[in-house]
């Protein structure tokens, strides 16, 4: 059996998947080639991409309002690329951001460099709720609190945190914080395609496909048609979402395996009944791990209760001089990469949709016998 992989990214992908696309190596679809060696503009691969994104659409019920865009440069070259398209929108120059955590500080730092961008609320300073004390970078700042410029091209919030583990899903209806029609940019690399998203709330999700969707390689970005079209003359043509859209992502040639194994994922995914059907293994394998984090003295997870991540589970343990020896004798029982991101410290199980429930009461088996040996 193969081990457990808890990479944060790039992650495990179903073994279904890598056996498939082993099998049609070196000869796709009897075309005599891989799909390494075909042209793009070709017959075979025109399917190939055509069917990743209509599958892509209809896993996250995306309308024909959005281009559905296969990008290169991954999600970070997206920090950038987000304001060099979208912030001449409206003639404004202005964006906001929500900071939780290092993504979406990242996102900050790069957009500053491009316009007037403010910080429309942070998590970044210890907090009350709910009776507890949280630290920085631990809760997401709640919707009443943000401030949001009527004017923006554009909100920003990255919707799960990788590294600190805070995942927010109530998108809201920015109407209702005096900013309608200021459209949400939301950064989703970490848990796209693991739970319905609703479109209606959002103006652009984007997604690196290392983490929830395929191989490294490809980015995916799912933009409102009517927010493109404007970008700055800085924006490089290849990387102008108006171009690539109209090009159907073949603007120039597009990174072509790594978008077929990602329609792979896509198919596999709609065998298994799509979103709504891995969101709820990913609910049961989110609180089998939080239900043994919770009632145990010996590891905790500090991220406040309602945002906890269903993809990403920081953890430590009380005695951190145990850490290497519970990573060593992880690895001994087939679970590997646990060690948590080096700005939290401690352990991270990344369980992204390819982590069946199985692998991680696997984890949560061997973290009870080593608790009840070292506890
Ligand atoms: C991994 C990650 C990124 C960076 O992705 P790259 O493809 O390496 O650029 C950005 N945002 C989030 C939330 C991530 O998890």
């Amino acid at each position: 059996m193969r081990p457990w992989n808890f990479s944060a990214g790039p992650s495990t992908l179903p073994l279904e998947v890598l056996q498939q696309a082993a099998a049609e190596m070196t000869d796709w679809g009897g075309s005599g080639m891989s799909v390494m060696e075909m042209s793009h503009r070709g017959k075979y691969y025109m399917q190939i991409r055509d069917e990743a994104e209509a599958d892509l659409r209809e896993l996250l019920g995306v309308s024909d309002d959005f281009a559905v865009l296969f990008m290169q440069a991954g999600a970070t070259a997206q920090n950038a690329l987000v304001p060099l398209n979208l912030i001449g929108r409206n003639g404004s120059g202005k964006a906001d951001y929500l900071l939780s955590g290092s993504w979406s500080n990242k996102s900050y730092k790069e957009a500053v460099r491009y316009g007037d961008i403010a910080v429309a609320a942070s998590s970044g300073e210890e907090t009350e709720l709910d009776g507890g004390r949280y630290a920085p970078w631990t809760w997401f700042p709640a919707v009443d609190t943000w401030r949001v410029r009527p004017d923006s091209a554009y909100v920003h919030l990255c919707s799960n945190e990788t590294i600190g583990g805070v995942e927010f899903m109530d998108w809201p209806d920015l109407a209702e914080l005096g900013a309608p029609g200021v459209p949400l940019v939301i950064d989703a690399s970490s848990h796209i395609l693991s739970r319905p998203f609703d479109f209606s709330r959002a103006g652009m999700v984007y997604a690196g496909a290392q983490k929830n969707a395929g191989p490294a390689g490809v980015t995916l970005v799912i933009v409102r048609r009517d927010l493109i079209g404007h970008a700055s003359p800085a924006c490089p043509s290849a990387l102008d979402y108006a171009n690539v859209s109209q090009a159907d992502s073949m603007f120039n040639t597009p990174p072509t395996y790594a978008i077929y194994v990602a329609g792979l994922v896509f198919k596999w995914l709609k065998k298994l009944g799509g979103v709504e059907a891995i969101e709820r293994e990913n609910i049961a394998k989110a609180d089998l791990l939080y239900g043994y984090l919770e009632q145990s003295d010996f590891y905790s997870n500090p991220v406040h209760r309602p945002v906890r991540s269903r993809m990403n589970v920081p953890f430590v343990l009380a005695d951190e001089s145990l850490n290497s020896t519970f990573l060593a004798e992880s690895e001994q029982a087939g679970l590997l990469a646990l060690k948590g991101h080096k700005l939290v410290g401690g352990m991270r199980a990344s369980i992204y949709n390819a982590m069946p429930l199985a692998g991680v009461q696997a984890l949560v088996d061997f973290m009870r016998d080593f608790e009840k040996r070292h506890g």
